[in-house]
């Protein structure tokens, strides 16, 4: 196969890189900074929304950061009215416990934080863990207001209650989210601040607690992901939905412009980061707000596009939306379609769905086929259960808001949603040059 992609993507490498990518990335804030730091040392410079952009974005490596959100292409050298777009769609954030306004809270001698859950966590994974707080504090000086990222050490902990004390816990936990949830982080009759605790050591720069005037602040487990298995096989980590499609978007990217394929491209190559996927994505740096819209539309004014040859380069444009998916659980297979049954390491998922929960055609499904192709990396297709709810994602959103062709792929997990998830080491290697093949092909 001579036009395969080359060099391979070592799997252990690589699952390394994911691990310190995923420690780097406690919240969606973070997981955009990440990637940014990645990009500006492979030569992308950082645009700033509130500026104003000139012809020369069109062409080379840039990237824009809304929030806990991102978008960076790579323009090939001259930009040509029309030529399309090949997204790689993903989603930064992750389901955790989001910490509420007057946060710090006593209770019978013990210091706990108020929060709220966000997005659908599996509840019970998360009791029990060494959690860090981290995300975003707004500061206030004077009228100026800035931002600054935080991340503690472990802080905190969810504390199950003891089976003594709940006999029936066996026969199916139910957990209260607003009773039973909120972690204890100290001990003391007085009411410790937890804002001025993150203040004092989320970030070397010495913050004055009282200049806070904001923040999003979310709990994330402390512990480091672990390679296991007999082989070595598997990955446990947090937030793999959806860092795997993050991180593999990314390192696609870092390896298409490495090769220097974009000097003889013509169409643009681009990495979509969202936020909010778990929430439902209508916000306005999730995937159903403007932001991608946004881009695409300077873009095209760069280009010195008329409206016609914008609309033309959206009909040129392909989005493979890459988001978490499910391999076969084998102590439910039941949960499962009866033939189409994702295995550990057999490649990522091409997700279908008649309902157009996923947004995958025949159409996408041939441009994908030949992206993995490309790469010479094997895929499955997933579909649910028919009387299992199917989940969706961001390209649906995508394919709707601005009528771009898109097809759902992604990586099979066991435990999505869990505090702590899993993959298999050779899926995250298939996933990154599937991206990478979609980019070239
Ligand atoms: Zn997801």
């Amino acid at each position: 196969m001579t036009d395969q992609i080359a060099p391979t993507v070592d799997p252990h490498e690589n699952i390394a890189d994911l691990t310190q990518f995923v420690i780097d990335s406690p919240t969606s804030y973070h997981a955009a900074a990440s990637v940014a730091q990645r990009l500006q040392a492979a030569g992308f410079s950082e645009l700033r929304e509130t500026e104003s952009w000139d012809a020369s974005v069109a062409c080379g490596k840039h990237f824009v950061i809304r929030d806990g959100a991102i978008i960076a292409w790579a323009g090939p050298s001259t930009a040509t009215a029309g030529a399309g777009y090949k997204v790689l769609g993903a989603h930064t954030d992750s389901p955790s416990f989001k910490v509420k306004p007057k946060p710090s809270i006593t209770t019978f001698g013990w210091n706990q934080v108020g929060v709220e859950v966000y997005g659908g966590a599996l509840l019970n994974s998360w009791l029990d863990r060494e959690l860090c707080l981290a995300g975003r504090l707004t500061l206030r000086r004077g009228s100026e207001l800035r931002e600054v990222l935080v991340k503690t050490g472990p802080l905190a902990r969810i504390p199950q209650l003891a089976i003594h004390l709940d006999r029936s816990a066996n026969e199916g936990l139910t957990l209260d989210k607003q009773n039973n949830i909120y972690p204890v982080w100290g001990a003391g009759t007085t009411a410790n601040d937890v804002l001025g605790y993150v203040a004092e050591t989320g970030t070397e720069e010495k913050i004055n607690a009282a200049d806070i005037v904001g923040y999003d602040l979310l709990f994330a487990d402390s512990q480091p992901p672990r390679v296991f298995g007999a082989g070595e096989d598997f990955l446990a980590s947090g937030r793999l939905d959806n860092l795997s499609s993050v991180h593999a978007g990314l390192c696609a990217l870092e390896r298409y412009v490495a090769s220097g394929a974009e000097a003889a491209a013509s169409e643009t190559v681009m990495l979509a980061a969202f936020d909010h996927e778990e929430i439902g994505s209508g916000t306005r740096s999730g995937a159903a707000g403007p932001f991608l819209e946004d881009v695409l539309v300077r873009l095209s004014a760069a280009r010195g596009e008329s409206t016609e040859a914008y609309r033309r380069s959206i009909a040129a444009s392909v989005c493979l939306s890459s988001d978490a998916g499910h391999l076969v659980h084998p102590n439910y297979v039941g949960h499962h379609d009866v033939v189409n049954r994702p295995v550990a390491g057999g490649g990522p998922l091409l997700k279908i769905n008649a309902n157009q929960r996923y947004s995958t055609d025949s159409v996408g499904a041939g441009i994908f086929a030949l992206a993995c192709d490309k790469a010479g990396v094997p895929y499955q297709e997933f579909v649910s259960n028919n009387n299992v709810p199917c989940g969706s994602t961001i390209g649906p959103i995508t394919a709707t808001r601005l009528g771009m062709r898109t097809i759902d792929v992604g990586v099979g997990l066991l435990s999505m949603h869990s505090a702590r998830e899993m993959v298999a080491v050779d899926d995250m290697a298939y996933l990154t040059r599937a991206i990478e093949g979609f980019y070239l092909s």
